[in-house]
Formats: structure tokens, sequence, C-alpha cells
């Protein structure tokens, strides 16, 4: 087992460096490589591990396994050598936002509410803390704006280890119950807890941060935050999508939900002026029915059930046996029978077996769905009833 200086710790800013090879194994999909010292930060506290190159190898991901630190490289690098390493610093810097921006949300939260973060994901473009007690949409927004105010006041922030000794008169957050080796994140006046990640120097550097949504979740709060570059790109993208919903609406960007409310409302209004006018047809049909010996068997594939339970009205009084409606498609109608001559409450089960049906009803009425075609089910009350004598 090799042991690994980790310079990141020293200068979370240190992007290229250059470290001798200590080992180099093969593993899943590629190689793991141990270096002398490293600026790559291993998967650790919610946050994912370091990508970028080392030599002419890339490396997908950064690992601690058993106490190793162990870059996953694409190829493998010549154990002994001396390599230059350089990490895909726009993606560890956003990181850094997001983290020490979470550092600081946590930090207003647990000093206002005493809440403790128990839950942390720091994934590209997505950052989740979940808070062990409930806040409401204003308490986080009066969060945010204190988050945006340790921003824009520029704090140090301060990483160290202290001896176990003066570790026990420090207050700090922490999801373990270590007592040695503790590294400390102090944000002063907002927040000191323990964490293993690399952070911005000043928190001027974070640039913004935006509480986005939030839901309950296990007895507390699960809230979406982003920093920095990832909050700028979300606000890009939320602007032009924004921006295209207006031109389309031709409306004001910021009234665009107000003109949305109202195309609904129309909407609505246009639903109901067309269901009416089937209903309308409908009723011409029924009408103009003659005077049955029999069943009559209607099918409309658009009719709601308000117009087919009209339709069913009419057909039942010029029939002598019972009256059958649907709507939908051959395997999914949605159905009413009426009658005024037989019982169907009796009749029910012959009358869902014949069209594959399920449902149930009154005597005078039955509803249901059928699965059956319709050329099955018109044959069927072609002759239902016929051989019973019921009409
Ligand atoms: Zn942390």
């Amino acid at each position: 087992m090799f042991a690994t200086e980790k310079l990141y710790e020293r200068d979370s800013h240190l992007r290229d460096f250059t470290a001798r090879v200590l080992d180099c194994r093969e593993a899943d999909n590629g190689w793991a490589v141990v270096l002398d010292r490293t600026a790559f930060f291993p998967e650790g506290g919610g946050q994912e591990g370091d990508r970028g190159t080392l030599g002419e190898a890339g490396v997908l991901d950064t690992q601690l396994r058993e106490g190793e630190l162990l870059h996953l490289t694409d190829r493998p690098v010549e154990p002994g050598e001396t390599v230059a390493g350089s990490l895909d610093w726009d993606l560890r810097f956003r990181r850094m936002q997001d983290h020490s921006g979470e550092h600081i949300v946590s930090g207003l939260v647990y000093q206002k509410y005493g809440y403790h973060n128990v839950g942390f994901h720091l994934g590209d473009g997505e950052v989740t803390l979940d808070f062990s007690g409930e806040l409401n949409a204003q308490q986080l927004e009066e969060i945010e704006l204190l988050a945006n105010r340790a921003v824009t006041a520029d704090l140090p922030v301060r990483t160290w280890y202290p001896s176990p000794k003066a570790l026990k008169r420090i207050a700090y957050r922490s999801k373990l119950d270590l007592t040695e080796n503790v590294r400390l994140v102090r944000i002063p006046g907002i927040d000191t807890c323990a964490c293993c990640a690399p952070h911005v120097k000043r928190t001027g550097e974070i640039g913004v941060i935006k509480i986005l949504d939030f839901m309950r979740h296990r007895g507390g709060v699960r809230v979406n935050i982003l920093c920095g570059m990832d909050a700028l790109e979300d606000y890009g993208a939320r602007y032009r999508a924004t921006k295209e919903l207006s031109g389309l609406l031709s409306a004001k960007q910021l009234e665009t939900p107000e003109a949305v409310r109202r195309l609904l409302g129309d909407l609505e209004k246009t639903k109901y002026a067309l269901s009416q006018e089937r209903l309308r047809s409908a009723l011409e049909k029924a009408e103009a029915l003659a005077h049955t010996e029999g069943n009559i068997c209607l099918f409309f594939p658009e009719l709601d059930m308000r117009a087919l339970r009209e339709l069913v009205n009419a057909g039942m009084e010029k029939c002598t046996g019972v009256c059958a409606a649907f709507t939908g498609r051959d395997g999914d109608w949605k159905f009413i029978i009426g009658s005024r001559h037989v019982d169907l409450k009796q009749a029910a089960k012959a009358l869902l077996a014949g069209i594959k049906g399920r449902g149930g009803g009154s005597p005078e009425m039955l509803q249901g769905s059928a699965a059956g075609s319709r050329a099955e089910i018109e044959a069927w009350f072609g002759t239902f009833g016929n051989e019973k004598g019921s009409a």
C-alpha cells in the first residue's frame, strides 16, 4: 500500500503539478495509478472524484480505496517515471463553488434552526442537501439572502487539522464521531464543519448561491441549490426557455404564467363547446332513430360520458330491448347501456360476458368498459335477448 501526499489540502487552487508514479495496475475498464503526491481529490464527503490528465493518460475518476488514493486512467503510466498532472479545472472549481456554498447554507440553517445536514450530494449541475427539520419557502428565502451576504462579504475560508486536544474545545458540525485527523473548514461567523474536500479560498469566489426547490423528505426537508458557474448556466437555460415561451405566447417574459393561465382557460371553454357540439349531434342521431323491435347499438369514437348518457336516455325510449352506446376504440371502449324493458341488474352478467366488459349499475342502467371489437359487439347485440324473449 502506497501513501500519497494530498497537495489539494494545502492548496485547493493547484491545477498543475508533477509527481512520481508509485504504482500502476489494471483496474475495471482501465488502470489505477498511485502517485507520491497529487492535486486530484478522491470522491468523498458528498463530492465526486476529480478528473483531468496524467501525462498522456486521461483521469476519468479519483477514488480512495482501502486508504489508497487511486487515479483511474484510460491508459497505463510507467511506474518510477515523473508525470505531469493537470486537473479538469472548470469542473473542480464549479464543485468547490457548490461545496463551499453548501457549507454556508448548512451553517446558516444550523445556526438559525439547529437542523443538521444529514445528506449531501454534489453531482454535475445538481446539488442536494437534506436537513433534519422542516423549513418553509419564507425561511429558505431568508437563508438564501444571508448566504449571499456571506458571499459578498468575501470571507476567508480556513482549512486545518486541529490537535485532538484543540478539537475538543471547538464547536463544529460533523457527521462522524472522529477525534483524530479531523480536518475542519471554517467560514468565520457562518460555519465550522469537518470536511475532507477542497474549498474556495474566499467566499467571494462562490459568486452566487441560489436555492431552487425544496420538498419534504424523511421528516425534514431536501433542498436543491446551485452556486457560481452552475447557477449561471442554469440561469441561462431558464432564461432561454422563458424567452421562447414569451415569444410563443406573445407575452412579456415575467407575464408568461398569466398568459398560460388564460390559454388554459380558453382551452377549457373550447373543450366544453366541442363536447356540447358532439352532444347535440349525438342527440340528433338519437332523435332520428326509428322505433326498433330489439336492441340499439351505437358507436361514437369521441363522446364524453355525459353525452353518452343523454344518447342512451333517448335511445332506450325507442327500442324494446336495450340501448347500448360505446365511445373509444376497438379493445378499449367505455359504454353505457340502458333499458326500459330489460332488468339490467339481472342481465348484467350475460351482457358483460358478451362484450368482454367490466362494470356495474342499476336495473335501468349499466356502465363500464369493454375489450371487444366493434364488429364482435354489434354481432352480439344483434342476437341478445332473442333466445330469451326478454324484450
Ligand atoms: Zn463539506
